[in-house]
């Protein structure tokens, strides 16, 4: 709005220039804020688990002489505890996914590896929800990239799917190669039956610390970050992330990536003579 009131005045004069500057202005009014909004998220999810530990540890103090107050407090003085690890650990993984290149040590990495590591990370949670997950279609495929923020990007999904789904319910993932113009794309898709996502929220998930539901995704141990970097991810390989969801039946989320050999390809034929 503020780009185009200026546009309009000095349209006039015929300036390109000055309506670039002004475009350019606004940008980076757009990056701070977001940088502020990040700072005001960030501060705002710590206080939760922190203020919390420090009315719990008066508690403790207050209940010396009741030996099952004290135990019961203890326990929730874990729960936040491992909150704040969790955010912080997600804190670090989204810097690091945001300022690391992660092409500078890229290799194929082979899917099923991926999928393995990704199903051992959600392994407890989806046996206590006696969920089962099933991969298929991953054999002989390979991705280009870096193995630990792909793992990170992988595992992310597949904790979502079982998060986000009740109990005796089925997460899938599978894997298969596309014909791509610009060489071969590495299709992986997690399918969960849960409870899905509307189509208003689906466009906004991806954005750091939005939840559709923040009691919920606090009582799984959330952060909001989990999408963020999987987007990011995405992105920094060349690929993307895209979801489909329909309410109350469940949500696939699909990681497009570059696929390992078309990769080698292009750049090899990039460096032969043209
Ligand atoms: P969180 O740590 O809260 O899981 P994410 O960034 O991973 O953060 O996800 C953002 C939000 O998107 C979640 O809080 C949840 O509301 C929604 N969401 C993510 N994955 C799923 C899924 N598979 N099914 C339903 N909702 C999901």
């Amino acid at each position: 709005g503020e780009a185009l009131a200026v546009s309009a005045r000095v349209a006039p004069l015929g300036s390109r220039l000055v309506l670039l500057l002004v475009e350019d202005l606004t940008e980076a009014r757009r990056i701070e804020a977001v940088r502020r909004d990040f700072v005001a998220n960030v501060s705002h999810e710590l206080k939760t688990p922190t203020g919390a530990l420090s009315l719990l540890s008066e508690a403790v103090m207050d209940a010396s002489d009741d030996p099952e107050a004290v135990t019961r407090f203890a326990g929730r003085m874990q729960i936040e505890a491992t909150r704040l690890t969790n955010l912080v650990q997600e804190l670090i993984d989204l810097s690091r996914v945001q300022n690391d290149d992660p092409l500078e040590d890229a290799e194929p990495v082979r899917v099923d590896e991926l999928v393995a590591e990704a199903i051992d990370r959600s392994r407890h949670p989806a046996s206590t929800k006696q969920i089962t997950m099933a991969a298929g279609g991953t054999a002989d495929l390979y991705v280009w990239g870096n193995r630990g923020q792909l793992a990170a990007a992988l595992g992310n999904l597949v904790e979502n799917a079982v998060n986000y789904s009740p109990a005796r319910t089925r997460v899938g993932i599978a894997g298969r190669r596309i014909a791509a113009p610009g060489g071969d794309l590495i299709e992986i898709a997690v399918t969960d039956q849960g409870i899905g996502i509307s189509e208003k929220d689906r466009e906004r998930v991806f954005e750091r610390f939005y939840r559709v539901d923040p009691a919920r995704s606090r009582a799984t141990g959330g952060t909001g970050l989990g999408l963020a970097i999987v987007k990011h991810v995405a992105a920094s390989h060349g690929g993307e992330v895209t979801v489909w969801s329909s309410e109350g039946q469940g949500s696939t989320f699909t990681l497009r990536l570059p696929e390992a050999g078309a990769v080698r390809d292009r750049a090899s034929a990039g460096r032969g003579p043209v």
